[in-house]
């Protein structure tokens, strides 16, 4: 709340939180649903340069072409980047101490932002698998974690 002072004699102050709903749509939507219901992750093949991205997106970043098709990725990835998380963000869907982790699945040519667990086994070059949870929802923290294979 800003201090009363500040304000017009018009004005009011306060806070409206909002929650949003939005359509996913047609790739994102797909990839969701894939998570939710079949535990696969899908890549977005461009039918330009033929270049896999996850999460997919409906056109290239690289040569702009339009998505061709989703084909299943993964659930073997390899760790190309870490960061140790000491406090947890607002709203962070795990505890701290945990890590974000840059994951090139199999069959993707670009690598997936997502969380793994505080182990001293997850560094660049491990293989690590996708952890799901049970009451999934449709979203990206529907896998809860990647973890090292093993
Ligand atoms: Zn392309």
């Amino acid at each position: 709340m800003s201090e009363s002072g500040s304000l017009k004699p018009d004005q009011v102050s306060g806070e409206a939180r909002l929650e949003y709903r939005w359509a996913a749509g047609g790739t994102t939507g797909e990839f969701l649903q894939a998570l939710r219901d079949y535990r696969r992750i899908l890549g977005a093949v461009c039918g330009g340069c033929g270049m896999v991205a996850v999460p997919p997106l409906s056109y290239c970043e690289i040569c702009g072409g339009d998505t061709d098709e989703l084909r299943e990725v993964g659930p073997r990835g390899v760790v190309t980047s870490w960061a140790r998380v000491i406090e947890a963000p607002q709203g962070s869907p795990v505890e701290a101490p945990f890590r974000y982790v840059l994951v090139l699945l199999e069959g993707a040519d670009t690598a997936l932002v997502h969380l793994a667990p505080d182990d001293d086994r997850v560094d660049v070059g491990v293989t690590v698998v996708p952890e799901f949870r049970e009451g999934r929802s449709g979203a990206v923290t529907d896998i809860k974690w990647f973890v090292p294979e093993g």
